[in-house]
């Protein structure tokens, strides 16, 4: 309050301090680029590249640490994606969900970099392999999923790609969401979100429906969950990641694997193995994520509840 009353005398006797015309309106989302200092790349992966960047408008090394999505190349179609994907983020608000900074443009350059925080760590893929991780750190991180997840799930937004490679990784002790890049909105009363291209699809990651008819739902991304809760227990190890295990398991290589072979060995109700040490409930968490009906698998808050009990 002595702070107000000192601000509110000082504002009296300078009346032009709080007038807006000494003040060009600063709108702290819009990021210049002559500002911007690369420091060194972050990661790529089909869409987007990342880079850390130190933002330094006073030029005098006090500046702050950021991470600028670009997309990769310029492809026809792309930008209309690319404004949705940093639309969505722009919208979403959660501590374990990415957060958004702002926009750059670059002059010349028709398309606009997104700027979000740094997470120091990178994904849980980078992160994991490195670090000793405890399972009861891993279940904190299974956990911390749900909940950035159930809170995306409420606005209605299927995330479609979630897996070790977007989880990024602030502290030992938290997680948050990231990748928004085929993230899509299911209007109330709809089930599912059909998607006409196919391609460069995560299909390791896919539920069976998703396989098929190429539906995603919210119950898509919970069989997504589990896998990527099956690559947290392994620690993002290669030797046992999802793609390995799945192309082991039909005892081909990896050029003979389709996705034909992958329904056939998912319709035989064939999964990822147990990891080393999972808990047998969670182990049951798990398949459940993975059941053939889409309406057997349980929700995030559901999911929510079922670590805090495993976890006490
Ligand atoms: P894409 O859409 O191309 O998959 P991502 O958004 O997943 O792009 O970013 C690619 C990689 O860059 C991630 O897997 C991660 O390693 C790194 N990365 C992304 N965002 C951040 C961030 N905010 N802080 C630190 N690293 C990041
Ligand atoms: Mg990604």
């Amino acid at each position: 309050r002595t702070i107000l009353r000192e601000l509110t005398e000082l504002i009296k006797k300078n009346p032009d301090i709080s007038s807006k015309d000494t003040l060009p309106p600063m709108d702290p989302s819009v990021f210049q680029k002559r500002y911007l200092k690369k420091m060194r790349d972050l990661g790529e992966g089909h869409f987007g590249k990342v880079t850390l960047y130190m933002y330094d408008p006073s030029n005098d090394g006090t500046g702050e640490l950021v991470a600028v999505k670009a997309l990769k190349q310029e492809t026809g179609d792309a930008p209309q994606g690319w404004m949705k994907e940093i639309e969505i983020l722009k919208s979403l608000y959660h501590c374990n969900i990415v957060k958004y900074k702002g926009l750059c443009t670059e002059a010349g350059r028709p398309e606009v970099q997104l700027i979000m925080e740094y997470l120091p760590l990178g994904s849980l893929r980078e992160y994991l392999p490195k670090n000793k991780t405890s399972a009861a750190q891993c279940l904190m991180f299974a956990q911390q999923m749900c909940q950035g997840m159930d809170y995306l799930h409420s606005k209605r937004y299927v995330h479609r790609d979630l897996a070790a490679r977007n989880v990024l990784v602030e502290h030992s002790s938290l997680v948050k969401i990231g990748d928004f890049g085929l993230t899509k909105y299911i209007p109330e009363g709809e089930v599912y979100y059909r998607v006409r291209e196919d391609g460069d699809s995560p299909v390791y990651w896919y539920a069976i429906e998703c396989l098929k008819e190429l539906k995603f739902s919210f119950a898509s991304d919970i069989w997504s969950f589990g896998v990527t809760l099956y690559e947290i227990l392994t620690r993002c190890e290669s030797r046992r990641s999802p793609p390995t295990k799945f192309i082991e398991m039909t005892g081909g290589k990896e050029e003979e694997m389709s996705v034909i072979k992958l329904i056939r060995l998912l319709e035989q109700n064939q999964r990822l193995p147990c990891p080393r040490d999972c808990p047998h409930e969670v182990k049951l968490l798990m398949d459940q994520c993975w059941d053939a009906n889409p309406d057997n698998r349980p929700s995030f808050s559901k999911l929510i509840e079922k670590f805090e009990s495993v976890r006490r």
